[in-house]
């Protein structure tokens, strides 16, 4: 098995809870020229919503509370997602709280960047590596070695 190479044209998820959207809007906004040079995804309300106000192309899966953060999970476990900006409400229980803990829980076991709040994102929007090539490490969970 060999680790997978992250493309130089990122997949990046975009999601936030209720309280966040506006946030992540208005990050979504000042960075849309960055955001632009590579492919979006989000939740289905976070989508809608980021597509309306900034007429980005946004492929949207379901809403977070009716699956939508598990669509991502699988899609992180098939290598289909490179990059998660998850601005989750830590202010709020929400009905669907086992599924935001899972996708975390994924995003950090297939070594997935993940920036759960603004300064986090910012940082991550100007890496230098988001628009390289990179080879991600994986842990080889049979034998507890990284594998390159
Ligand atoms: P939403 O889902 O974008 O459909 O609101 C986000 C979430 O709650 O996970």
């Amino acid at each position: 098995m060999q680790a997978p190479n992250v493309p130089e044209t990122k997949r990046i998820v975009l999601i936030a809870h209720d309280n966040k959207k506006q946030d992540l809007v208005e990050w979504v906004q000042l960075h849309k020229s960055e955001l632009s040079r590579h492919h979006l995804y989000a939740t289905g309300t976070t989508g809608r919503i980021v597509h309306e106000k900034t007429d980005l192309p946004v492929h949207r899966f379901l809403s977070g509370p009716l699956g939508g953060d598990q669509q991502i999970g699988a899609k992180i476990v098939e290598g289909e997602i490179d990059v998660v900006i998850f601005f989750w409400d830590p202010l709020t229980a929400q009905p669907h709280d086992p599924d935001v803990k899972a996708l975390l829980r994924i995003a950090v076991l297939y070594n997935i960047p993940i920036a759960n709040n603004r300064i986090s994102a910012d940082y991550l929007i100007s890496s230098d590596l988001l628009s390289s090539s990179y080879k991600r490490t994986l842990i080889d969970y049979n034998t507890g070695l990284p594998i390159y």
